[in-house]
């Protein structure tokens, strides 16, 4: 069997969902599909679960938007007010959780709200697919994908999942299943997400259980490409990489795959392609394991909207390895990820994305017991495989505020 995940891009309107049917129906074997929202819903629905835990009146209106974007998309694909009953019963659950008053838990809020994106567009695929003579069964992955509490971010309850995945997705009368991605659920049922971006998690997920003969991703681009198109417009498509390099990568910042996405198939050894779904046919991008080595050309990925953050403790002293974990632990709570660090004797840098919490409030926890500076508006620019020239181009003209190169990756921190 095989498993394909179609992300947002791929089902952005009717005309997409009628490709996505075409992809799977060439493939006529054992398959299970993962979808994301379509388009930009995810974005919407992050709006709405705002205004509504802010108790603001766009609540409507956005709850408004959500519906008719998919009633306009279903008006394509079925008759014309013909919206499918199960896409209906999920507009009127939210609608009615809209009507509530929500908790004062921002997180668990947003994974109740948000994964309706998912929910909805799996439903309008799996009855697509259905009326164009293509079975198939809908799954709620949160039936299955048993994740702990940790709201937004929540991390997979292995033992119980791989039981569940098993029984749930069996083949014994199917061929075919549809099932959300970036969706769990804590063993008392309450809605998880896996974090942004959590569908590619997803399929590798069932991948690994289901022993899959290889995950596809099916993206609006030829595959992985040295550096993202919209900024480097002769970048070219890798045809081959091992798992190593991709989780590289992708941990840099490269927005192709999500980084947690190579560990289950890495550990099983289940090849990851990453191909067009305008070109079906064209090869794509394998990830894999590599047993030789590979020529690489240099790789770029760029980051913007990066802050520098520079602590030092306040009475001029070393930073010490308790310093480095009480820092570390502040920019944690306040869920930030941390894209680099470098330490001098009195400093302690840290380049972060800028934080959609308050950055003040960040700042105010480290400056209780150190000092800290810091800079926003930067760029961190990340070479894999990387030579003096490539750097030399990337610098030119431009302030650096922090360069850090290992045996294979140089990081530059730079204002345009
Ligand atoms: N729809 C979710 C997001 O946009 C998950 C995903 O697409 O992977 O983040
Ligand atoms: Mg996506």
């Amino acid at each position: 069997m095989k498993v394909f995940k179609f992300g947002g891009a791929s089902v952005k309107n009717a005309d997409a969902v009628r490709n996505v049917a075409e992809i799977i129906n060439e493939y006529n074997n054992n398959l299970v599909v993962v979808i994301s929202a379509m388009g930009k819903t995810t974005n919407l629905m992050e709006s709405l679960v705002k205004a509504w835990f802010n108790n603001d009146n766009e609540v409507s209106e956005t709850f408004n938007l959500f519906k008719s974007f998919h009633t306009e998309i279903c008006d394509e694909l079925f008759n014309e007010g013909e919206t499918p009953k199960t896409v209906e019963a999920l507009f009127s659950e939210l609608e009615n959780r809209l009507d509530k008053t929500p908790s004062f838990d921002f997180n668990f809020e947003y994974d109740q709200v948000v994964g309706f994106g998912e929910l909805v567009s799996t439903r309008i695929v799996s009855e697509y697919l259905n009326s164009a003579e293509l079975k198939n069964s809908w799954i709620d992955i949160r039936t299955c994908l048993r994740t702990d509490d940790k709201f937004r971010d929540a991390s997979v309850n292995w033992a119980m999942t791989e039981k569940l995945v098993r029984h749930t997705f069996n083949f014994k009368n199917e061929r075919l299943y549809i099932a959300q991605g970036f969706l769990g659920s804590t063993t008392s049922n309450l809605t998880t997400t896996l974090g942004r971006e959590g569908s590619d998690f997803t399929a590798a997920i069932l991948g690994n259980i289901l022993n899959a003969d290889d995950v596809s991703i099916w993206k609006d681009v030829p595959g992985v490409l040295n550096g993202d198109p919209k900024i480097m417009k002769d970048a070219v498509k890798i045809e081959e990489l091992s798992y190593r390099e991709a989780i590289e990568m992708s941990y840099s910042g490269a927005q192709i795959i999500h980084p947690k996405t190579m560990k289950p198939l890495h550990n099983k050894k289940i090849p990851l392609l990453v191909k067009s779904f305008f070109s079906p046919k064209d090869n794509g991008t394998i990830i894999h394991k590599v047993d030789y080595k590979l020529q690489l050309q240099p790789v770029f990925i760029v980051k913007e909207n990066q802050v520098l953050i520079t602590i030092s403790p306040i009475d001029f002293s070393f930073i010490s390895i308790e310093d480095i974990n009480a820092i570390v632990n502040i920019i944690h709570k306040n869920r930030i990820k941390i894209n680099l660090i470098q330490q001098s004797a009195i400093d302690f840098n840290i380049v972060v994305d800028f934080p959609e919490t308050d950055l003040d409030l960040v700042l105010e926890s480290l400056s209780v017991n150190y000092i800290a500076r810091y800079n926003t508006g930067l760029t961190l620019h990340t070479v894999r495989h990387f030579n003096a020239e490539v750097l030399y181009e990337i610098k030119k003209d431009k302030k650096i505020y922090l360069e850090q190169n290992s045996r294979r990756t140089a990081r530059l921190l730079l204002k345009q």
